[in-house]
C-alpha cells in the first residue's frame, strides 16, 4: 500500500485475526462478568476492546450479563467502579488498570469474595490474580527502537540524537515499552538527547513534550521521535509541523495501528506503528472469563507463567508485529483491522 489512489489498492483476504482457540464450554455456565478499561482517549478501548469482547462473551454465555465500567485515567474511580461491579453481583473481573499496583487492592477485595481476576493488557502486580493477557510489551519496545533505527540508517544516517517520549508511568505496559526500546537504543549510535515520561498517556502532554525538546535542542537537532505509542506520536508530530520541522524527515514511532496513524504512515508522516491484534487479546480474555466462571484455572489458552511478584500467573502471551508502509496490507489489511476504503477515506 505505498499510496491511497493506486489502481491495486483492493482489500487484502481477510484472514480472521487468529480467533481464539475454543477451549472449554462447560454448558449452562451464566454470571455476571465485568469489563473495566482504563481510558477512551486512546481509540482501541470503546471501538475495539469492549465490542470485541462483549460479543465473544454473548457468543460463550448467552445468560452471562456483562458490566462495562471506563475508568477514564482515574484510579480511583476504577477502583469504585470495581465496587460497584462487585456490589453488583459480578463473578469475574476483567480488569486493565489504570495503575498497575493500585490495582492490588481492587483485586485482594475481589479475592475476599471469592471472584475471579483477569489482569487485561495491562499487568496487575504484587496480588493474587488468577490470568494475565496481553502482548510480549518489551518486543513491542524493541520493535519500535529496531524498527526506527533501520529506517534512520536507510535514509543514511547512522547516528545523531533523539527525542524519548514514554506511555504513563502508572502502567506497568509503559515500563517494558521503555525498557525494550532503551535494550536496543543503548546499544545503538543514536544518543537519547532528551526523555520523557506521560502522564495519561495524554497526547496532549506528548505535545508539549515534544514542543520543549525542540525548544531544548533546537529545530535541527534531533533525527528522530521514539513515541510510544499511536497517540503519543499524534502529539509528537503535531509539535514537529508548528515548529516548522517536516515530520517525514523525523522517522516517528507509534503503538496500536489505529487508524489516523496508519493514515499518517501512508502519507509519509509517521513511521511506523505496531499492531497488536485486539481480536484475539480480547476474544481469549472472554474465554478465560467463562473459564473462570465455569472453575477453569488451568486455561489450555495459557502459554506462559508470569511472576508478578506474588505469584507466576497464568499467562496468554500474544505477539506483536511491526507495520511500515511496505507492509500495511500484508498486516492490517489482510487481517481485516482496517479495509482500504478505511484507510483511503480522510478522516
Ligand atoms: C496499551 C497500549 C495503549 C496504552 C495507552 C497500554 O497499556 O498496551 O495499547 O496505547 O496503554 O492506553
Amino acid at each position: 500500500l505505498a499510496a491511497c489512489g493506486s489502481d491495486d489498492d483492493d482489500n487484502g483476504t481477510t484472514a480472521g485475526g487468529g480467533a481464539a482457540a475454543t477451549t472449554s464450554t462447560g454448558g449452562g455456565a451464566s454470571g455476571t462478568v465485568a469489563l473495566l478499561l482504563p481510558e477512551n482517549k486512546t481509540a482501541r478501548y470503546e471501538s475495539q476492546d469492549r465490542p470485541l469482547f462483549e460479543a465473544k462473551m454473548r457468543e460463550l454465555c448467552p445468560d452471562c450479563d456483562i458490566i462495562y465500567s471506563n475508568a477514564e485515567q482515574d484510579a480511583a474511580k476504577q477502583q469504585s467502579q470495581a465496587e460497584a461491579a462487585i456490589t453488583n453481583g459480578a463473578r469475574v473481573l476483567v480488569l486493565d488498570p489504570v495503575d498497575g499496583r493500585a490495582a492490588a487492592a481492587i483485586a485482594t477485595r475481589a479475592k475476599q469474595s471469592d471472584i475471579g481476576v483477569i489482569a487485561y493488557d495491562r499487568a496487575i502486580e504484587n496480588a493474587d490474580i488468577d490470568y494475565y493477557i496481553s502482548f510480549d510489551n518489551e518486543e513491542v519496545g524493541r520493535l519500535q527502537a529496531r524498527t526506527l533505527v533501520e529506517g534512520l540508517r536507510r535514509m543514511g544516517r547512522d547516528s545523531g540524537d533523539l527525542v524519548m517520549i514514554n506511555g504513563a508511568p502508572t502502567d506497568p505496559n509503559a515500563a517494558l515499552f521503555k525498557r525494550g526500546a532503551h535494550s536496543v537504543l543503548d546499544e545503538s549510535d543514536f544518543r537519547i538527547a532528551k526523555e520523557y515520561d506521560t502522564p495519561d498517556w495524554s497526547p496532549d502532554r506528548a505535545q508539549t513534550e515534544m514542543e520543549q525538546a525542540i525548544t531544548a535542542v533546537g529545530r535541527d537537532g534531533f533525527v528522530g521521535v521514539y513515541a510510544a505509542n499511536d497517540g503519543t506520536a499524534g502529539g509528537a508530530i503535531a509539535a514537529m509541523r508548528s515548529n516548522g520541522v517536516d515530520p517525514s524527515s523525523r522517522p516517528t514511532t507509534g503503538q496500536d495501528a489505529e487508524l489516523a496513524a496508519i493514515q499518517r504512515i501512508v502519507a509519509g508522516d509517521q513511521y511506523m506503528t505496531v499492531y497488536k491484534a485486539i481480536k484475539p487479546e480480547a476474544e481469549q480474555a472472554a474465554q478465560l472469563a467463562f473459564d473462570l466462571l465455569n472453575g477453569n484455572t488451568e486455561s489450555d489458552l495459557v502459554n506462559q507463567r508470569i511472576d508478578n511478584g506474588t505469584k507466576e500467573v497464568p499467562s496468554v502471551i500474544l505477539t506483536p508485529v511491526a507495520v511500515l508502509r511496505d507492509n500495511i496490507r500484508d498486516t492490517v489489511v489482510r487481517d481485516g483491522f482496517w479495509s482500504v476504503d478505511q484507510i483511503c477515506t480522510p478522516a
